[in-house]
């Protein structure tokens, strides 16, 4: 115990980032997902792990941005992001095994070092249905941002609407529809397309 262990963070763009120390008590407030820990415990106890089939906790954490999931340790904790709800189930399983895999790699080194992704890592990941699992890749959740190519101001306040596709003819500022016309559409304050 008291052995820190970098944090690892598997993110949605390609690189990791190494933490030297937990962060405060207060990030780390997550909601307990009873269904995914009870999963762990069951793989932990499974893979003859018993101290961490004990400690393992599973919680989403609504602060995580672009992480999509991450193990610490010697908590043996896991955070998943809740953006992972909206994603095939595949990509929260596969990331849910990947930071359980980083928990088994630890918890069967003891004290010798492992690297992160190293062999001990890989095995892990073997044992738990992801031979083939890369330390980094990129989720469908990382897809290029549409650009969004189509203009329009409001005449009257001027305010900028971009879009991807174009807007139908009678979309009008809901802004000042709302001021000034008791939020009914009105012509006045029809989103003008803006040359480029
Ligand atoms: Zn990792
Ligand atoms: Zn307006």
């Amino acid at each position: 115990m008291g052995r820190l262990l970098p944090q690892l963070e598997f993110r949605w763009v390609s690189w990791l980032r190494v933490r030297a120390s937990p962060p405060p008590v207060r990030e780390r407030v997550g909601n307990a997902d009873q269904a995914l820990t009870a999963w762990c415990v069951e793989m932990s106890r499974a893979l003859n792990l018993p101290e961490l089939a004990h400690r393992v906790r599973v919680s989403w954490n609504p602060r995580m941005q672009t992480t999509a999931g991450r193990a610490w340790w010697p908590d043996r904790a896991i955070e998943l992001n809740p953006k992972l709800k909206s994603l095939a189930p595949e990509e929260l399983w596969r990331t849910l095994k990947h930071e359980l895999a980083h928990l088994v790699a630890y918890e069967r080194a003891g004290r010798r070092h492992t690297d992160a992704h190293g062999p001990e890592w890989r095995a892990a990941c073997a044992d738990l249905g992801i031979p083939n699992e890369q330390p980094f890749h990129t989720l469908p959740f990382k897809r290029r941002r549409m650009k969004r190519n189509y203009i329009y101001v409001c005449p009257h306040c001027e305010v900028e609407l971009r879009r991807v596709r174009p807007l139908g003819r009678n979309v009008a500022c809901y802004a000042c529809c709302r001021k000034f016309s008791q939020g009914v559409y009105d012509p006045r304050f029809r989103m003008l397309a803006k040359l480029p």
